[in-house]
């Protein structure tokens, strides 16, 4: 069924490149398996997926401890508080959801002190809705200038979430919105600060993202199922 369902997924990463002339090598598909057992990620593993992001750091820890696979590159994708950062440290491949100085400078620290640098997105508050984190987009230039001062953090790009809508249409201008700050930041030209890394699109607008330039897909829905629990 995972297997099926990966397999399914990447076919239609094709599809929606085809039809807006990209090469599907420039998209990573990262599998997000909150709430799902490690015994359903070991079925992705089998199938040839490395990638897994997790929202909350003690799930995150509790199924790397499980699966204890080096292989895995666990990425993190919810809300990330402070004081959790010296849990993800050590091993974290990618923080996707860095939206404030005080979090970046935490990151800063805890990378100081085990002497590694870690790779973050900039999240940016693309919808109307009030209750999603992120940076807004026009303050999102200024942080990402402060951050690029702390040498254990290294901006690698820009993440957003599309909103909750049942048509993926819906999230197009919000993904359009991250290009144009990817843009802003490019003209800035601000040193030690890459945006090779747009993640956007889920289980049910990850289409609209590969159309408008996304390089990383976050699916979790898709590729295991309804959650019955968030
Ligand atoms: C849960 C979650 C996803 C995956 O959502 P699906 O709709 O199940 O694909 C992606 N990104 C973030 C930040 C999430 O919290």
């Amino acid at each position: 069924m995972i297997a099926q369902n990966l397999e399914t997924v990447r076919k239609r990463i094709g599809e929606a490149c085809a039809r807006c002339g990209r090469n599907p090598v420039e998209i990573r598909l990262l599998v997000v398996s909150k709430t799902f057992s490690a015994q359903q990620i070991g079925e992705a593993i089998s199938a040839g997926q490395l990638e897994f992001g997790e929202n909350f750091v003690q799930e995150l820890r509790a199924k790397r401890e499980e699966l204890k696979d080096e292989r895995i590159r666990w990425h993190f994708s919810g809300h990330l508080q402070s004081n959790k950062v010296k849990y993800l440290v050590d091993f974290v491949h990618l923080i996707h959801s860095v939206d404030s100085l005080s979090l970046a400078q935490e990151i800063q620290k805890r990378g100081e002190k085990v002497g590694r640098s870690l790779d973050v997105l900039i999240e940016v508050h693309t919808t109307e809705e009030e209750t999603k984190s992120g940076v807004m987009p026009a303050e999102a230039v200024g942080l990402i200038k402060s951050i690029s001062n702390l040498s254990r953090v290294n901006i690698r790009g820009l993440m957003t979430m599309g909103p909750f809508s049942d048509d993926p249409e819906d999230s197009r201008p919000s993904f359009q919105q991250l290009v144009a700050v990817k843009d802003k930041v490019l003209q800035e030209g601000i040193e030690r600060v890459s945006m090779q890394e747009l993640s956007m699109g889920m289980t049910h607008d990850f289409e609209v993202g590969v159309e408008e330039g996304a390089t990383i897909i976050r699916l979790g829905t898709a590729i295991f199922g309804p959650r019955t629990h968030e």
